[in-house]
């Protein structure tokens, strides 16, 4: 699905909107730089659904041979469960936070609360996080070219530690990848697992709402193509009253 001509969203499950690969995918974004193209997220590649994002790639025209990165968020399995087989898929190379680099390498389900969310029924018991081979880490300020573009990292911990935001200042518009930092309607996604807390969150929605951009584009739900900081902004007024911003699930 097209959003402008240098981003298309290429996978997400139903319950996230728009039914273009299995759930519990993520919204997984394609960046066209031009000679390269890159993954934001992929989701969990669960069942049929690695083939479904890359023909949906190809619908667009594009040719996902020519997809060099996978870029992630962060280590939870809707966003970065399937990264080991798109790699291997693709041979591209997966570009993580360095907070998140080495669960992502070693597996550890407990480190990205995996043993909860099986706990709580929101994957299958046998289900197996698969480690990933992390040719890059990044941190604050860092750079990476995506052919003629250019995501700068924003750390945004919070929703859970070592996860960060992209911003994409592109040819037409100014795009904040947000992960699960932050969403429409100023609604974040805290919950009950170790490495959440509300004041990291709240510092990460303080720093977002700092930031000039047009496009909001979160992990999950609505987009927002402009005027994205409106919904930033309703995150930190509610931060700012000392109340929790209200959860999107
Ligand atoms: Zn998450």
């Amino acid at each position: 699905m097209r959003v402008t001509d240098e981003v298309f969203i290429v996978g997400g499950g139903i319950a996230n909107a728009f039914g273009l690969s299995a759930d519990p995918d993520c919204h997984v974004y394609l960046i066209d730089g031009g000679d390269e193209l890159a993954l934001i997220d992929c989701g969990m590649a669960a069942g049929d659904s690695l083939e479904r994002i890359l023909g949906n790639v190809r619908a667009e025209g594009l040719d996902p041979a020519r997809i060099t990165k996978i870029i992630v968020t962060h280590y939870h399995m809707d966003h970065a469960g399937g990264a080991a087989r798109f790699r291997e898929r693709l041979g591209a190379e997966v570009i993580a936070p360095a907070g998140a680099a080495d669960a992502l390498r070693t597996g550890d389900e407990r480190a990205v609360a995996l043993d909860m969310a099986k706990a709580a029924g929101f994957y299958a018991q046998d289900y197996r996080f698969e480690p990933v081979d992390i040719a890059r880490e990044v941190h604050e300020g860092e750079h990476i070219a995506v052919g003629m573009l250019e995501l700068e990292v924003i750390e945004t911990p919070g929703h859970c530690d070592g996860h960060v935001s992209y911003l994409l200042r592109g040819r037409e518009r100014t795009y904040l990848f947000a992960g699960d930092a932050v969403f429409s309607g100023g609604r974040v996604v805290l919950q009950n697992i170790h490495d959440c807390s509300i004041q990291k969150s709240a510092e990460s929605i303080a720093k977002l709402a700092r930031i000039e951009f047009d496009a909001l584009l979160p992990g999950h739900a609505a987009i927002c193509l402009d005027g994205g900081a409106r919904h930033v902004a309703l995150a930190f007024h509610s931060c700012q009253s000392l109340f929790v911003p209200k959860n999107l699930v």
